[in-house]
């Protein structure tokens, strides 16, 4: 699965990484670094439930990525 965040929407709520440190990082102003590329597999779900928690809808999940593909 593939995660794109769009920086020029954060709002800097720190919510996509407290539910999911280990896919979005934060700079020292606390908004999302820019991120777009694929996630472990084990890391899906939690991120998913940043995309959920995002405000802003600053982050897009794309699900049809060669990582996921065939599930
Ligand atoms: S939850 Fe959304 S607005 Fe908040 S830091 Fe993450 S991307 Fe930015």
């Amino acid at each position: 699965m593939r995660i794109m965040v769009d920086t020029n929407k954060c709002s800097g709520h720190a919510r996509c990484a407290a539910l999911a440190p280990h896919v979005y990082a934060l700079d020292d102003q606390g908004y999302a670094v820019p991120f777009d590329g694929e996630v472990a597999p084990e890391d899906e779900k939690a991120a998913v439930a940043g995309v959920h928690a995002c405000p802003e809808r600053a982050i897009t999940a794309d699900r049809r990525s060669s990582a996921s593909a065939g599930r």
